[in-house]
């Protein structure tokens, strides 16, 4: 949000979570959704620890990194200040093959799987005194030809390798479609992606345990993605204010 007040940044974020999470209960109790089964993400990319640090103390749990190398910094750090409950920490960037170690040693969740070579690298480097890491398959739901992400036609192929790994526990899909500003047309990707995660369900049944997942929506459509059915929403920018 573009907030041009003379408040300090901590209460900047009080204020804008509080937006959100109202944002959200609204949502839900317009679309019939369960309020229990909408999570916010908050991402927290290019933001200082001191950012992440105030959304913490004001009871956010989740927290999604794009870029590797300053997300281990941050979690470093966060780690290091005793008084904070612990968050919970999420990759939701691009996977290079050379860097899936650390992505599989220090977060909780993964989003943007889409290829059975770095799902197998998880698995493999997911230390055994952890628990299965989360992962959800990216899946390029508007067919963009740039777009990273499993072609819809590719997924269940790549579900059913990806599930016989034992280090990563398969959790749902996730998508980026392309921005559009009209409601309606929002809706129709995320729609797109909840009528294939219910067909993932039918063919492969009993194969899947906690499938359950959908990251979908962000700062400019997060109202779409409720109302069809997203269980985790990616917020940044209404959160913690413009990148740079
Ligand atoms: C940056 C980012 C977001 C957050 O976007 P906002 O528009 O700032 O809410 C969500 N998901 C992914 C994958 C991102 O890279």
């Amino acid at each position: 949000m573009n907030q041009k007040s003379t408040q300090s940044p901590a209460e900047d974020i009080q204020a804008n979570l509080q937006n959100v999470r109202l944002g959200i209960k609204l949502a839900c109790e317009k679309f019939g959704r369960d309020p229990d089964h909408v999570a916010l993400l908050a991402v927290s990319k290019t933001k200082p620890v001191s950012m992440i640090a105030s959304a913490i103390a004001l009871g956010q749990i989740h927290f999604g990194e794009n870029y590797l190398q300053d997300a281990l910094t941050k979690i470093e750090e966060i780690k290091n200040q005793a008084k904070l409950p612990k968050p919970i920490w999420h990759y939701i960037g691009a996977i290079q093959s050379n860097k899936t170690r650390p992505i599989a040693e220090h977060f909780d969740w993964v989003h943007t799987v889409s290829s059975h070579k770095i799902a197998k690298r998880l698995s493999d480097q997911r230390p055994s005194h952890m628990p299965p890491l989360n992962i959800l398959l990216q899946v390029n739901i508007d067919a963009e030809p740039t777009k990273s992400g499993v072609k819809p036609e590719q997924l269940l192929e790549l579900m059913r390798a990806i599930l016989q790994l034992p280090g990563i526990q398969l959790r749902g899909l996730m998508a980026i479609p392309a921005p559009a500003s009209e409601f309606e047309l929002q809706r129709a990707p995320f729609k797109a992606l909840g009528d294939l995660k219910q067909h993932c369900i039918a063919k492969l049944g009993s194969e899947l345990q906690g499938f359950d997942q959908l990251s979908m929506g962000m700062t400019g459509d997060l109202e779409a993605a409720i109302a069809e059915g997203a269980t985790w929403l990616r917020i940044g920018t209404a959160i913690f204010g413009e990148r740079n």
